[in-house]
């Protein structure tokens, strides 16, 4: 299959690279193509013609061209990792990127749609049939959907309410009190809720595709199964998060707001990269208190947890340097 590269099995931290097709847009400017992917070895290069001798090569879990579908993307990457989950243990699935390179195609894609569909979507039909087959265990799914603008928690379930709080307790660990969360019965109902968060990320911002691309939106699935003979009760966790857009904010001309904005993204996407790699290193220390993102998803970045980073990317020379950080980025979380 496309995109697919032998992986170690139980590997904690996976990266893959998802490079989008080219847009109408850049074929009609008829842009240089940059990068060239290379699916059965995982590896990725870089180079521009006028940076012929400057070409750059970097290998990955797996990439994925503008050939691969969202199934295969899906099944191949994310089904063992929500296997995993609903046997108890914890994920994080993030998509990185510039604005505009597929992060919310490749989480979301058209949910109505069985081709288009993304990953969240795939998530809640593979939930619910495992459900459905299981006989011998009671399950009870909640979601929540929050979103992290300016080192500040939005919950996207209950709109107009204050920004939501991170809080620490011994043997707890990290919360988030008063989080509001809703009980699923049906893979329809978590697209329900999907839905409805994503309506509430708009509010109160006029420009609904700017809000989006500076802050980072965080799906969070709770399964909960109790085994009906034993009664033991195990509980998996999935988040799933659409990351603000990498880009650099161009200094000239900002506002001292959105320096500030600026800075934030900043700090959340390099404190993550640090964890990752701190965690793919197997480095005693992991930095998660530098962001609030790192902190809210402690309890499933590392120890039995597991974390796919999709890094995506764009293959035009317009690109380039964003590319080329976004990839370093990917290289170094691995
Ligand atoms: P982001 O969320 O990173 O800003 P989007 O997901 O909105 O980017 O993608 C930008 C555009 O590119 C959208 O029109 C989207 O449909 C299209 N696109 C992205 N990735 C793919 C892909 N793999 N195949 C087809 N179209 C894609
Ligand atoms: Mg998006």
């Amino acid at each position: 299959a496309k995109g697919s590269r032998s992986k170690v099995p139980n590997e904690s931290v996976q990266v893959i690279v998802r490079c989008r097709p080219i847009s109408q847009k850049e074929k009609a400017e008829r842009n240089e193509i940059v990068t060239t992917i290379f699916p059965s070895r995982g590896v990725v290069e870089i180079a521009s013609s006028e940076n012929k001798e400057n070409r750059k090569v970097f290998t990955y879990d797996a990439v994925y061209d503008y050939q691969a579908t969202q199934k295969n993307v899906y099944s191949e990457v994310v089904r063992p990792l929500v296997g995993s989950v609903l046997d108890g243990f914890n994920g994080c699935i993030f998509a990185y990127g510039q604005t505009g390179t597929g992060k919310t195609y490749t989480m979301e894609g058209t949910p109505s749609s069985e081709e288009q569909m993304g990953v969240i979507p795939r998530t809640f039909e593979q939930i619910w049939s495992h459900i459905d087959r299981t006989r011998n265990s009671n399950f009870l799914v909640e979601v929540s959907y929050l979103e992290i603008y300016m080192e500040e928690l939005r919950d996207l379930l209950q709109p107009g309410t204050k920004s939501l709080e991170l809080r620490e307790k011994e043997k707890v660990g990290v919360y988030v009190p008063n989080l509001h969360s809703v009980c699923c019965k049906s893979a329809e109902d978590m697209l329900r809720v999907m839905v409805q968060g994503n309506k509430n990320r708009t509010v109160g911002f006029t420009n609904m595709n700017e809000h989006s691309s500076r802050s980072h939106a965080i799906f969070i699935i709770k399964i909960e199964m109790c085994d009906i003979e034993t009664n033991i009760i195990k509980v998996g966790k999935l988040n799933l998060i659409d990351l603000a857009g990498s880009e650099r904010q161009s200094k000239t001309g900002a506002t001292a707001d959105r320096l500030k904005e600026a800075s934030k993204i900043n700090l959340a996407l390099s404190s993550l990269g640090n964890v990752i790699s701190a965690l793919a290193e197997d480095s005693p220390h992991v930095p998660y208190r530098d962001s609030k993102l790192t902190r809210l998803l402690q309890d499933s970045l590392g120890g039995n947890s597991k974390t796919i980073m999709v890094a995506n990317i764009g293959p035009s020379v317009l690109n380039y340097n964003e590319t080329l950080t976004t990839l370093r980025y990917a290289s170094r979380a691995k």
